[in-house]
Formats: structure tokens, C-alpha cells, sequence
């Protein structure tokens, strides 16, 4: 079985989401089942057999005064409960899809975190630390976060993303060497930090993605790079595969590579989530789709 367990309906950014509305709307709306079945479609034909939606927290306006932050104060304009429903109407309707989210890792707001959490019927939550520092470190237009010293960069995002892991919140823990994506990749110095790190991870008990996303950054590799991949196996940490997709088409792109990488890091079954709860199914080309 192939699975893609991270991907969103709109793409980020107020002017993007502006330019693409006009294909959603065609089709009643980004929420709409019509939409939906757009990236159910697009993953069928790539042979990916259940898909998971899992929108940013800070889409939401019940999180907008969670980060000081212009870019996420701006995209803090949707409805959980809404998008939580549209999910569940795809899916009565027949459609192989989760319901998650992509939830931040902030600090100072687990407790705010959990609730929200509570408050939703999710099958998968993604942890992401995109924010270090006050600078979206993913954020091509943060400039400021460049100037981060890259020694800084890397152990600060480690901690956090250990500590995201322990917190106990989350279920796999998304683009795990996301600091990378400009270019910017871990030096060799803090080779011991990155076991460490994988370490905690592996005794935290959550999983990690192997995502293809990176492939389409300027970096152009997949997340966690190869090495760090058979290290997170390594150490026993199930994997997620996943294209962290913003458009129907980009869903479970370039999944051979995706596929093969987990293969060569000696990875035989990925994990599957309903209602929080993981199970391992065979990592398998099955269906009848085009690579
Ligand atoms: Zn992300
Ligand atoms: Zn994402």
C-alpha cells in the first residue's frame, strides 16, 4: 500500500491562494467534495490508496493570536470546524481521505495546541517546526532568518523539534531536516546532536515523514535526506510517506524516488493512522497507477 499523508487544499500566501482560487471555485469551493476527489484522483492514478488533508493550523482565525507573526496573522481566516466537515463529507461520500493537520510547534502555546487538537475528530497530526526565533525558516521572502548563523540554525531547530516530540502531541513529525531547504544543510560538527536527536525521536514513539516535498525545494532532495533516513530507521522510527502537496496535482509527486528512498534506507512498511492510531502496512506498489 502507498499512502500520502500530508497535503493542503490551497497553496500559502494570500496572493497564491487569490490566483488559484478561480480552479476551486469551478468546483463550489476548496472545500467542496468536488475538489477533494481532485487529489483522491490525482493520488489513484499515482497508485496511493488513502490520502490524508492536512491543513495548516494557522489557516484557522481560532489560532490567528497564537504567533506574532504578519504572514500568520494574514492566513488566519478559515473555519476548523468547516474544513473538519468537509473532510468528513468526502469521506461519507466515499472518498479514502483522513482528516489531519499540520500543527505547528510553538512553546508557548501547547496549551492552546492540545485544545484545539481535543476539539477535532483528527486521524493524523503532523508536528512542524517551521517558526525558530520569531523567522519562518522555510519562508523564502524571511529574509532575516538567513542571518541566522547556520550552527545556530541547526541546534536550535533540533532542540524544538525534540522537544516537539516529546510533548506528546503529535504523531509524525513532518520535513524533519527542514533547515536545509535553502541550501543551508547541518555541519558535520553536530553530527552528535543530529543522533541525539534521533535518538529522543525514537523514544518519543512518533513517527517521521519521508517527504518528496523537498525534491521540488531549492535544495531538491527529499526530506530527511537519505543517511538521515536510515538513521531514523536505524534507531526503529516508523516513517509516513507523504508530498506535502498545495494543488491536486503535485499529490504523491515524484513517489518513486520517495518510495525507493525509504526501500534503500531499509524501510519494508510505512505507517497508517485512523483516529490517532498507528498501524504498519506493507510499503507496496499495489494499485494501478502510473509512476
Ligand atoms: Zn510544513
Ligand atoms: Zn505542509
Amino acid at each position: 500500500m502507498l499512502t500520502d499523508y500530508h497535503m493542503h487544499l490551497q497553496p500559502d500566501g494570500v496572493g497564491a491562494r487569490a490566483a488559484a482560487a478561480p480552479r476551486w471555485d469551478a468546483d463550489g469551493g476548496h472545500l467542496s467534495t468536488a475538489w477533494i476527489a481532485r487529489y483522491v484522483r490525482r493520488a489513484e492514478s499515482r497508485a496511493v490508496s488513502e490520502i490524508a488533508i492536512t491543513e495548516h493550523v494557522y489557516r484557522f482565525a481560532e489560532a490567528r493570536d497564537w504567533l506574532d507573526d504578519p504572514f500568520w496573522r494574514a492566513e488566519a481566516t478559515e473555519d476548523a470546524g468547516a474544513f473538519c466537515d468537509a473532510v468528513g463529507a468526502a469521506r461519507d461520500e466515499g472518498l479514502p481521505v483522513l482528516l489531519g493537520i499540520e500543527m505547528d510547534w510553538l512553546p508557548d502555546r501547547t496549551d492552546e495546541i492540545a485544545a484545539f487538537l481535543a476539539r477535532h475528530p483528527f486521524d493524523v497530526v503532523l508536528g512542524s517546526v517551521h517558526f525558530l526565533h520569531g523567522h519562518a525558516i522555510d519562508n523564502p521572502h524571511d529574509a532575516d532568518s538567513e542571518r541566522l548563523p547556520v550552527d545556530v540554525l541547526w541546534t536550535d531547530y533540533l532542540e524544538q523539534l525534540v522537544a516537539a516530540a516529546e510533548s506528546g502531541l503529535y504523531d509524525v513529525m513532518s520535513h524533519p531536516d527542514l533547515p536545509k531547504v535553502f541550501g543551508r544543510r547541518i555541519p558535520p560538527a553536530l553530527d552528535g546532536l543530529l543522533d541525539d536527536a534521533v535518538a529522543a525521536i525514537a523514544a518519543a514513539g512518533v513517527a517521521i515523514e519521508c517527504s518528496s516535498a523537498g525534491l521540488r525545494k531549492p535544495i531538491g532532495e527529499i526530506y530527511p535526506e537519505p543517511s538521515l533516513l536510515a538513521r531514523f530507521r536505524r534507531a526503529g522510527v516508523p516513517a509516513t510517506l507523504s508530498s506535502d502537496a498545495h494543488a491536486p496535482e503535485d499529490v504523491a509527486r515524484d513517489y518513486p524516488t520517495a518510495v525507493a528512498a525509504l526501500r534503500g534506507a531499509g524501510y519494508e512498511t510505512i505507517t497508517r493512522f485512523s483516529g490517532r492510531e498507528p498501524t504498519q502496512v506493507p510499503l507496496r506498489w499495489d494499485g494501478g497507477g502510473s509512476r
